[in-house]
């Protein structure tokens, strides 16, 4: 049933989006081909119902192949990061390397033969009579009753606005762009953000003889991986079912001060909102240190209060020190882009997360669903892509009972 009409069999169509090229496709469309895309599309293959993806990069799992470094393993350990219906390998560490996780995602892909259209930027898409249609940068137009964004909270870099950066004559780079710390032997490099990703970062560039210096602007909790060999996430999680949020939190601060001492004596002052708290409210990620915590104490990473300004050979910090720098490294986080191209409803703050928070804010009106906004990385995603199978599944049966359609995966063009 699926359909493509090019605008020489469609002249004068009615959308104002005016697309080169439509396709009609009457099982979902989910946008992303992230482990939140390939979750929600094997969930809904599960209950026989077949789905559409439209990726913008050239591959699945983008994030993982093309935006992250080198050294990258998994932040948590692997049973707390499987999609729905496979397990890892048994022979997977338990943190395994993101090569290791994009591996994973391929034969997952594979097992349930999700075929991404690769290319297809969603520039724009709008509810309109009944259904979603979603406007690509190629300029074709897609149709469907569902939509599933599967775009991530990891989508665009966040560039902090500060003072002279266009200045700066070095090099300046984000994180996602960041590979190793090979690129920087014998330069002088300012790391800006102190969060997972800055931390592993400086961590990266001492293990290669490079002496960063990490702005560390804000206060931040930083959590041992783990406490006597068991996951502190798991811990918590454990604990989770059993005290309330503000016991665990204290727990995990007793641990984290037993393990890593006073981080506040490092520069690492910690929030007054214990850490499970503040990531419900903020959404902020606490850090699970593996090992850059030790090389601060070393003195092998550099911690320096906020920036000021950066001049054109490095900068100025609140405390009056100035320094040179070659290169500069913005490990100042990620956003979702889902505002930029969600043209109809309401169901998202200006920050592009869903206004209803985890675990109901996977489903909105008129057939617009989410998986993988939760702020609780690839165990939220596996919880959201199993509820919207289900749902759209009843929906599915409803109408296929009348129609007994078949399907076939649309061409992405027409010619
Ligand atoms: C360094 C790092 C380490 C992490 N480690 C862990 C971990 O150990 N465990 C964990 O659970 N989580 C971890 N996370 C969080 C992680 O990002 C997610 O769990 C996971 O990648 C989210 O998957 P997703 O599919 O929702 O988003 P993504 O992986 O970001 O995938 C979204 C996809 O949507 C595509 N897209 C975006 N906009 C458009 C558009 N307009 N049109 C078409 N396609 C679009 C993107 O190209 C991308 O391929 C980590 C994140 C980072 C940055």
């Amino acid at each position: 049933m699926g359909s493509c009409k090019c605008p020489q069999d469609d002249h004068g169509h009615e959308d104002d989006l005016n697309p080169q090229c439509k396709h009609v496709f009457n099982g979902p469309i989910i946008v992303g081909a992230g482990p939140s895309g390939l979750a929600a599309a094997a969930c809904l293959l599960e209950h026989g119902v077949p789905s559409l993806i439209l990726e913008r990069s050239d591959c699945i799992a983008s994030l993982w192949q093309h935006r992250t470094y080198d050294r990258l393993k998994l932040h948590l350990p692997k049973d707390f990061c499987e999609l729905p219906y496979r397990k890892f390998p048994e022979d997977y560490p338990k943190y395994p390397t993101k090569h290791q996780f994009v591996a994973y995602m391929e034969s997952y892909a594979a097992h349930f033969s999700i075929r991404p259209l690769f290319n297809q930027t969603v520039l724009a898409a709008r509810f309109k009579d009944g259904q979603w249609r979603l406007r690509t940068a190629a300029d074709h137009e897609y149709v469907s009753p569902w939509l599933i964004i599967a775009t991530g909270e990891n989508a665009d870099p966040v560039i902090p606005d500060i003072a002279g950066l266009d200045k700066f004559g070095g090099k300046i780079i984000h994180t996602s762009s960041y590979k190793s710390g090979s690129d920087y032997q014998n330069q002088r490099v300012l790391v800006v953000g102190c969060g997972n990703s800055g931390m592993e970062v400086s961590l990266d560039l001492c293990r290669h003889n490079v002496l960063p210096h990490m702005v560390v602007r804000n206060t931040v909790h930083v959590l041992p991986r783990e406490v006597l060999g068991l996951s502190t996430f798991g811990i918590a999680m454990a604990l989770l079912k059993w005290f309330p949020l503000k016991l665990v939190d204290k727990f995990l601060l007793f641990a984290a001060s037993m393990t890593l001492g006073n981080t506040d004596h490092f520069g690492l002052r910690r929030p007054k909102t214990g850490p499970l708290e503040l990531k419900n409210v903020t959404g902020k990620t606490p850090v699970l240190d593996t090992g850059a915590l030790s090389q601060i104490k070393a003195g092998k990473i550099k911690v320096m209060e906020g920036v000021k300004e950066i001049t054109k050979n490095g900068a100025k910090f609140v405390d009056g020190q100035e320094k040179e720098f070659d290169s500069i490294i913005l490990a100042t986080g990620y956003k979702s882009n889902v505002t930029s191209w969600l043209k109809s409803g309401e169901f998202f703050t200006k920050e592009g997360m869903p206004k209803v928070p985890f675990p109901n804010g996977w489903k909105g009106d008129n057939g617009l669903y989410t998986v993988g906004f939760t702020s609780r990385g690839i165990l939220g995603t596996s919880c959201d892509a199993i509820k919207i199978a289900q749902d759209i599944a009843d929906q599915w049966r409803a109408i296929t009972n009348q129609q007994s359609p078949k399907f076939s995966l649309i061409p992405t063009s027409s010619s």
